[in-house]
């Protein structure tokens, strides 16, 4: 097995005027060449503020053969990838067209004519990172309610203590409460604060379900599990999912367009093999950073994301111009 690597950087895109100018995000583009020839790419886009380890040190790992679980996640991915080049079909050929979430990064100094684009775009949920001005963000959200045909996920990664979390829902009106399909990581998984949570509002785990290790057979406090298939484990983590009797949604994580269209893929395959189980994708988030040359082959409509042209994920003539760097030839 050889393994090239690419580096690139994703500019966020800035939310408001007044906001600093973001800081470039680094990841890598895998190229892995197995014994019997097959080709295929990954991408290794690691979030050190959620507590992964940075690019550096997955690819030093790597360089000495030990792989880390996104490393092994992107060979799994790539290798999916590559059996469909060697195969020469499209992974979105005969696929699923699923709906996906909106995504919008925060309400903070907007009005509620902020969520009018993704209802005339045709999204019926959106995804809303919560838990900044958590005032503002009641008061648009059970304006929304009346106003807005949406289902929300509100994220608030970690921001609540639990006596935020009540107070947050005591100033939900029912209409609201309705409409909301989830709470995410309101606050540090803790079974006894999350059991009590749930009972008032459905929860789903995301970066928190690290601390659940991958062949833990007790359930969880949790109505749904958010799974990255560039981070999780996800034959492992359906087969929780499964043997727990929960919801899944598999999100991407906003990492490059190549790595997003995987995670899209995921969802696409999972939601035919298990219908019931699978909620609406989140991984239409190409638009968090400025455009490259990969994101301008996207080919997005609304909430559904549409095959980019080539063999497995596509982009084949851009990843054949990259600057690939061998890493290690085993
Ligand atoms: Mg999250």
């Amino acid at each position: 097995m050889k393994f090239y690597y690419s580096l690139y950087e994703l500019m966020p895109k800035k939310l408001g005027p007044k906001d600093q100018t973001p800081v470039a995000r680094k990841g890598a583009l895998l190229k892995i060449e197995w014994s019997d020839g097959k080709i295929g790419y990954a991408d290794l886009h690691p979030w050190v503020e959620f507590g992964d380890l940075d690019l550096e040190q997955h690819l030093s790992e790597l360089r000495h053969m030990r792989l880390t679980p996104l490393v092994e996640q992107a060979i799994w991915l790539a290798s999916i990838d590559a059996k469909a080049r060697k195969e020469k079909v499209n992974l979105y050929d005969n696929q699923l067209v699923l709906k996906n979430n909106g995504l919008l990064m925060k309400l903070k100094q907007a009005s509620v004519e902020v969520l009018d684009p993704y209802v005339d775009a045709g999204f019926s949920k959106l995804k809303i990172k919560v838990g900044l001005d958590s005032i503002h963000e009641i008061e648009i959200i059970n304006r929304a309610a009346l106003t807005h045909n949406l289902k929300l996920r509100l994220d608030f990664n970690n921001r609540l203590t639990w006596s935020s979390f009540e107070k947050y829902i005591n100033a939900l009106t029912p209409q609201a409460k309705r409409q909301i399909e989830y709470f995410e990581d309101p606050f540090p998984y803790d079974a006894n604060m999350w059991k009590e949570a749930r009972q008032i509002i459905p929860l789903a785990i995301d970066w928190e379900l690290k601390k659940i290790p991958i062949d833990q057979k007790d359930s969880i406090e949790a109505d749904v599990l958010i799974i990255k298939p560039t981070h999780d484990d996800v034959n492992a983590r359906v087969e929780q999912c499964v043997r727990w009797e929960k919801k899944m949604t598999i999100t991407s994580h906003m990492g490059h367009p190549l790595g997003v269209m995987q995670c899209a893929y995921v969802a696409q395959d999972l939601a035919k093999r298990f219908p019931k189980m699978m909620l609406d994708p989140g991984c239409l988030t190409f638009d968090v950073f400025e455009p490259n040359e990969f994101s301008n082959l996207l080919n997005f409509q609304g909430p559904f994301i549409k095959k980019v042209g080539g063999w497995g994920i596509g982009f084949d003539f851009i990843l054949k111009s990259q600057k690939w760097n061998l890493l290690k030839a085993q």
